[in-house]
């Protein structure tokens, strides 16, 4: 990882602010060990979330936070090996799937096959989120099909929170396997009544208010033969601003709709991620302060409700202590930085909250994610 000339070309690991680069930096401060033997002794210092896959000239390793906050799976192709985020991508290769990688594991894949080291004890804590919104619909995480995990939330949500109404439909695409799970829990009948640009992005992680708004205009459309004179149940993975929302109940009324009932999938998210996730600081979360009763008022709503906690988590048919829920309930699984290196408005009430302790040990690399690193500038 040195250049011709020997000097390591990276910024020191207290300069870098990717996590790439504070990794790439950690293990090229060993240059007289092998990547294998740095990963070994740089990974156990390394806090925050992480699914890693990286190579040199012999091998491809792949390594996993102790947490597993996200997912990284092992492949199999007939003539070599897959290392990927979600199983979906091994289905789009071609290559079955082995296993996870296990919390806490840096595996080793090189001539000789494959080597599986442990470079910390696994402490599971698998992103409650990435069943609700952020995995595809076909991949598998703990053995548990994603979209299957959302239909059942949104029968949940169904039996939960009932309404008068005459269509279900989603939010495309990330509400659809919970608004069937509504509409089969309630007997309404399921509808597309919106339809999905899809050349543009997910309008959560754009980095601007102006370009998220203009996202949002741009994204979806509705259906009005559909939708004009319908009472809607509109089904919705998560309200992080609620700038979506407000301009899809908008769109929805002057497209004739008679009354809106928002479901949404998530309870409502009101800590920002630190592990990968850009959410909003505290301040821009529409659920921080405001109770659902004012949230729906402020969306323009006719209802509005969020599938309970407990609900989500026993959707997933996972122990509420192998999930980070972190942005719905506020307890971190893994140590945060002091509060004022992170920004006291951004996290002021976590260090009440957080189970662990924060002390931002010398040697120790926390790894933040692009939610926190934006969310330091943020008021
Ligand atoms: S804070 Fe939320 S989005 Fe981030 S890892 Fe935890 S559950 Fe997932």
């Amino acid at each position: 990882m040195s250049d011709e000339s020997g000097e390591l070309p990276l910024t020191s690991r207290r300069e870098a602010t990717s996590d790439t680069e504070t990794l790439s930096a950690l293990i090229a401060s060993h240059p007289d060990l092998s990547v294998e033997q740095a990963a070994m002794l740089e990974l156990p210092h390394v806090r925050g979330a992480f699914s890693l896959v990286f190579m040199d000239d012999d091998a491809l390793y792949g390594a996993r936070d102790p947490q597993g906050i996200r997912p990284l799976v092992l492949g199999r192709l007939e003539r070599g090996w897959v290392i990927a985020s979600e199983t979906a991508a091994l289905d789009i290769v071609g290559a079955s799937f082995v296993r996870e990688v296990e919390p806490g594991e840096l595996i080793v894949i090189d001539e000789n096959g494959l080597r599986s080291h442990r470079f910390a004890e696994p402490d599971p804590k698998g992103c409650l989120f990435e069943y609700v919104y952020l995995a595809r619909p076909d991949t598998s995480i703990a053995g548990r099909a994603v979209q299957s995990v959302r239909v059942e939330i949104g029968r949940r949500l169904a039996r939960e929170h009932a309404v008068d109404a005459d269509l279900v439909i989603p939010v495309p695409e990330s509400g659809r396997y919970a608004a069937i799970g509504y509409a089969q829990q309630s007997g309404i009948p399921f509808a597309e009544g919106l339809v999905k640009n899809a050349y543009v992005g997910r309008t959560f992680i754009q980095p601007s208010q102006s370009i998220r708004q203009l996202g949002i205009r741009l994204k979806l459309n509705p259906l009005r033969d559909v939708i004009d004179g319908q009472r809607l149940v509109v089904v919705d993975d998560s309200i992080v601003r609620g700038n979506t929302q407000r301009a899809l109940i908008r769109m929805l009324r002057e497209a004739g709709a008679r009354e809106v009932h928002v479901r949404i999938s998530s309870p409502p998210v009101k800590w920002p991620c630190f592990y990968g996730i850009d959410f909003a600081s505290r301040a821009e979360l529409i659920a921080n302060g405001l109770t659902v009763d004012e949230i729906c008022t402020s969306l323009g709503a006719d209802s509005l409700a969020y599938v309970d906690l407990d609900e989500l988590v026993e959707a997933t048919n996972l122990p509420k202590d192998r999930l980070c829920r972190a942005c719905f309930d506020g307890i971190y699984p893994v140590a945060l930085p002091e509060p004022e290196l992170l920004g006291k408005h951004v996290l002021e009430g976590i260090e009440r909250r957080a189970q662990v302790g924060t002390e931002d040990v010398e040697g120790v690399a926390t790894l933040l994610g692009g939610g926190a690193a934006d969310a330091l500038e943020r008021p």
